[in-house]
């Protein structure tokens, strides 16, 4: 996926509309395309910071500058990739303002370093479910739970903008990654599903641009997983196949440099196949049984 022209500007904050602001991060890669984007939510007397993000002195100093004076009510975390929860840590000890958000991780697998892309150090100081706020005067933030690219991620809905804040569930910019153990294709269509029935006017992805034709952009990703899955099922219409065989079938043109990422959605797509009795996979063997 080609970087959008220089310059973005990072570190930097932006006002998006009255009550959100964006600073984006400098840590461009193939998987966070410009960089992980924090957003400051509501007023001087109480402000949410949602996806602190990394870690880096750059970016503290960045969200300090654009916090001046507000008091922080709220450190809010979608998911606890290494690029999204990190700061939470800092931010708090700068802020005094609690971490609150999704669940720590509880990743139950015996894959080698399965954990390997997330922040295990992340320590809420409450977790939200569906349907949970976090409120300051002149604004709420209702959680939307929305697992599937990591089994804790959830969305805040901005109520009475139409604004709702996705983290990595749908970005704008690229399809999301959904890597077993953790990430679960079934979990993550029932998620989309969720957010088409939703009323959503705009989009604040971690990553990329804000969407601003969010049910569209949802009814095309939902199609996307559906070529994919047929596309799958057709290449193994051909005979038992390992994922490092298909993938560059399914993924021609795309960046290989994200093709183990490409094999890992394979995977969630195959295991939830698996599951609705469509496939069977052996020692990294895969083959249609139905
Ligand atoms: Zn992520």
């Amino acid at each position: 996926m080609a970087l959008p022209p220089k310059p973005w500007p990072t570190e930097r904050c932006e006002q998006l509309q009255p009550l959100v602001r964006r600073v984006l991060a400098a840590n461009p890669s193939p998987f966070t395309y410009t960089g992980t984007q924090t957003y400051l939510v509501g007023t001087q007397e109480a402000l949410a910071v949602i996806d602190p993000g990394p870690d880096l002195p750059e970016h503290l100093d960045a969200l300090r500058a654009a916090i001046g004076d507000a008091k922080v009510a709220a450190i809010m975390c979608t998911h606890t990739h290494r690029d999204h929860s990190p700061a939470s840590r800092p931010l708090a000890a700068m802020t005094n303002a609690p971490i609150v958000g999704c669940a720590p991780l509880a990743i139950a697998s015996d894959m080698p370093r399965a954990d390997a892309p997330f922040d295990a150090a992340y320590a809420p100081d409450r977790v939200l479910a569906d349907g949970d706020t976090v409120s300051g005067p002149g604004w709420r933030l209702t959680t939307v739970a929305t697992p599937g690219h990591t089994s804790n991620h959830l969305c805040f809905a901005l109520e009475g903008t139409g604004a709702l804040f996705t983290g990595d569930h749908v970005m704008g910019w690229s399809t999301t990654v959904v890597a077993p153990p953790d990430g679960d294709m079934a979990d993550y269509m029932q998620s989309l599903d969720k957010l088409r029935s939703r009323e959503d006017t705009v989009y604040y992805p971690a990553h990329g641009p804000a969407v601003d034709n969010p049910r569209k952009l949802v009814r095309g990703m939902i199609g996307h997983r559906r070529q994919r899955e047929g596309q799958i099922l057709r290449l193994l219409e051909r005979g038992p196949a390992e994922i490092e065989a298909m993938v560059p079938h399914m993924y021609k043109g795309v960046d290989e440099r994200l093709w183990p990422a490409a094999g890992l959605s394979v995977l969630a797509h195959l295991i939830d196949l698996e599951r609705r009795g469509m496939v069977e996979g052996s020692e990294g063997i895969w083959k249609r049984i139905a």
